[in-house]
Order: C-alpha cells, then sequence, then structure tokens
C-alpha cells in the first residue's frame, strides 16, 4: 500500500499486533516504514491458547524483548465487547474457552504495554486487511469469512467493519441441510447451524477423517461448498459484497473457491445480478496467513493516528 499520509514519522513507528486466536495467538511487530510504504512483519511469536494469565504474560514478554513499539491492534476471536459505551469494552464475551469469558484482554495489554490499544474481531480485522492491503482496486464492501474450527464472517466497507449494535455472528446463521445428509451438527448453540455444519471439526466428526488430509475427497469438499454457499447467498442478499474472501484452514483447501462459487451460482438460483461465478469473487486471502495480523497492524496505526 502506497501511503499517502501527511505525518512520515507517524508512519515510521513500530506497530504492535496481535491476532487472538482460539487455539493460538500470534503476536508480531510491524513496520509500515518499509520503501515501498507498505506494512511489514519484522518479528513475530506464536503462543498457545490456554489460559488468560499464562497467554497474556507471553504476549507481554515478547513485546517487552521487541523493539519498542508505539500501539497495539488486537484481533480477537470473539465474541468481544465492542461497544465504547460499554463497562465491559474490550473484553471476551461468555465463551465455552475455559477461563476467557470476561477477560479483560484490551484493558490488560495497554496497562502492561502502556500504549495506544485498540480491538475489533479476528474477522473484522483481516476483512478490513484483504480490502486495504489485497488487490487494488478493492471493492468498496469486502467480506472475509473464515472457516476453521469455527466459522466467523464480517465486512469491511471503506475500510471500516460494518457493524451493529454488537459485531456480527454470521457462522451462526441457519443453514438447509443438504439431502442425504444426517450429520447432526455439533454448535453447542443451535446444533445445525452453518458452523455445526461445516466448521472443521464438523468435517472430521462427519467423515472420520482429518479434514487437512483429504485434499482429494471431491464428496467431502462439494457438500463443504454446498454449505458455505449458503453463507455466500445471505451476504449477497444482506450487504451484496464485491469480493468474498475465504480464509482459514479449511478456507485454504485448494479448490474450495472455485467449487463454492460453482455452488453459489445454484444457490442463487439466477435471481439478482451477482458475479458469483467470477475467478475474483470468492477468493484466498490475498495476504495468505497474514490477513489478521496486518489487519491488526492497521487499527494499531489507526490508534496512532487518532490519539
Ligand atoms: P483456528 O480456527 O484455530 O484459527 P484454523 O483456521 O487453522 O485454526 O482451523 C483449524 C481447522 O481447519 C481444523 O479443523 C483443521 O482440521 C482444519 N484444517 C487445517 N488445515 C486444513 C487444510 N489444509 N484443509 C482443510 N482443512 C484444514
Ligand atoms: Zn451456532
Amino acid at each position: 500500500m502506497t501511503e499517502t499520509g501527511s505525518q512520515p514519522d507517524m508512519w515510521s513507528q513500530r506497530l504492535g499486533a496481535l491476532e487472538a486466536g482460539g487455539t493460538k495467538f500470534r503476536a508480531a511487530v510491524v513496520s509500515g516504514a518499509a520503501a515501498s510504504g507498505a506494512l511489514e512483519i519484522v518479528d513475530s511469536v506464536m503462543v498457545p491458547t490456554s489460559d488468560p494469565e499464562t497467554t497474556l504474560a507471553e504476549v507481554v514478554a515478547f513485546f517487552a524483548g521487541s523493539e519498542p513499539i508505539s500501539a497495539l491492534g488486537i484481533a480477537s476471536f470473539g465474541p468481544v465487547d465492542l461497544d465504547l459505551g460499554s463497562p465491559g469494552y474490550g473484553s471476551i464475551a461468555a465463551t465455552p474457552k475455559p477461563g476467557w469469558s470476561g477477560c479483560r484482554i484490551l484493558d490488560r495489554l495497554a496497562h502492561a504495554l502502556n500504549v495506544p490499544v485498540g480491538i475489533q474481531t479476528d474477522v473484522e480485522a483481516a476483512a478490513v486487511a484483504e480490502q486495504l492491503l489485497g488487490p487494488q482496486p478493492s471493492p468498496d464492501r469486502l467480506a472475509y469469512v473464515t472457516v476453521g474450527t469455527g466459522i466467523g464472517a464480517a465486512v469491511a466497507v471503506h475500510g471500516v467493519p460494518l457493524r451493529g449494535c454488537r459485531h456480527s455472528e454470521l457462522g451462526h446463521i441457519p443453514v438447509r441441510r443438504v439431502a442425504g445428509d444426517d450429520y447432526p451438527g455439533r454448535c453447542p448453540f443451535h446444533g445445525d447451524c452453518l458452523e455445526g455444519m461445516a466448521c472443521g471439526p464438523a468435517i472430521a466428526e462427519r467423515w472420520g477423517v482429518d479434514p487437512a488430509d483429504v485434499a482429494e475427497r471431491s464428496d467431502i469438499w462439494q457438500l463443504e461448498a454446498a454449505y458455505l454457499a449458503q453463507l455466500v447467498r445471505v451476504l449477497c442478499y444482506s450487504v451484496a459484497p464485491g469480493r468474498i474472501v475465504f480464509g482459514g484452514g479449511v478456507g485454504n483447501q485448494p479448490g474450495i473457491a472455485e467449487m463454492i462459487r460453482k455452488s453459489s451460482v445454484s444457490e442463487l438460483g439466477g435471481y439478482g445480478d451477482y458475479s458469483v461465478d467470477l475467478d475474483d469473487f470468492v477468493v484466498p486471502p490475498a495476504l495468505g496467513d497474514d490477513s489478521g495480523v496486518l489487519g491488526a497492524a492497521l487499527l494499531a496505526r489507526a490508534q496512532l493516528a487518532s490519539s
């Protein structure tokens, strides 16, 4: 991305970025001072997600041992309280993950690192990064979907996550069961919602396989695409994004984007003028595994700009 800001000193700062995932945290120091003006990850570490004390202590230790950062952006697993007026702003809301419900992740890191800190969901940050740092020109509305241990999605509109009173929870939309599929679903709240039917662990349980090892099983991926295409339909008919990026472990499965495109064409049934069959509509992440962490860096930079 080419920088056009009028405060070059600000852009040459080191930015802290934290992608807080359900199985691992990735903390990174990001430079915005490369000759091209592009963000560059200069140092990073993976920390397993255990209890908040242990995990956050390791994150703080990483930043303490790195070049000083000027601000931190957190791209967190959800649900997160993102209501600025709420006493719980910046904390993890009720979650089945042991120890994390109510964890004041933003306050704790702001206090420990003594820098401005911003927070978004992991998919919000990834959507913003794919929109601002991915292929240009990018559409005004870009959706990012992660399909991994869970399913989450967010829409970036001109670099800002689309949000209502809360962040969206598009992984939990109801889905129409594919004929012949009698898998009950595994969402603890809804059973057979999209996440319950199509997250990585659902594939593993339904088929008795490790999803990472069955690239050749087109039956598995066709069924997966049939469920994910129902989310494409919901996105098209609600916010009409110009691009939908599928990331996460399952989203990175080779060939799945093409299958989702094909399933989406039949899912939409020809109603409405959507470009779901185009190669640049349903795509893998242009930023690879870095979308979330680079989105967190953009958020850190936004903290500097506003402080
Ligand atoms: P997380 O959800 O914790 O951020 P991932 O996005 O990597 O992590 O998702 C993990 C899930 O993705 C697991 O269910 C795993 O089996 C599945 N997975 C990992 N790699 C692949 C792959 N290459 N193809 C399909 N599924 C994968
Ligand atoms: Zn659900």
